[in-house]
């Protein structure tokens, strides 16, 4: 079974490798999903929602909410927060998917796998 928990966080970004210049920095409301993967446990879960938003908000959305993200992760993509984001959650127990909304219809996600990076 897929366990999925949105997460929103507020923070302002620029890309800096656009062939025409870096963009001005803007905001956005980001959005995070994050999806576990696993069997339903005996308590009827597959992982409890609580303690993965603890997880996450510590691991992740300490870091980025209400920040500058080019002062977490360069060239801040949303192709690369979600890379970032995998690589904080990735002992979280059958992490399946990270999915990362930039604004409204428009998201990247990111399942884990190998990922050559050119920037
Ligand atoms: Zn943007």
């Amino acid at each position: 079974m897929l366990l999925t928990r949105e997460f929103t966080f507020e923070a302002a970004h620029h890309l800096t490798k656009l062939p025409g210049g870096p963009e001005p920095v803007h905001g956005h409301t980001w959005r995070l999903h994050v999806t576990l993967e696993g069997p339903v446990q005996k308590d009827g879960m597959v992982y409890d929602f609580v303690k993965l938003g603890k997880v996450v908000r510590t691991r992740v959305l300490k870091k980025l909410d209400h920040a500058d993200l080019n002062r977490v992760v360069p060239n801040p993509s949303a192709e690369r927060v979600a890379l970032w984001a995998w690589k904080q959650l990735k002992a979280l127990p059958g992490l399946a998917e990270i999915r990362v909304w930039e604004c409204e219809g428009c998201s990247v996600t990111y399942r884990g796998e190998p990922e050559k990076e050119r920037v």
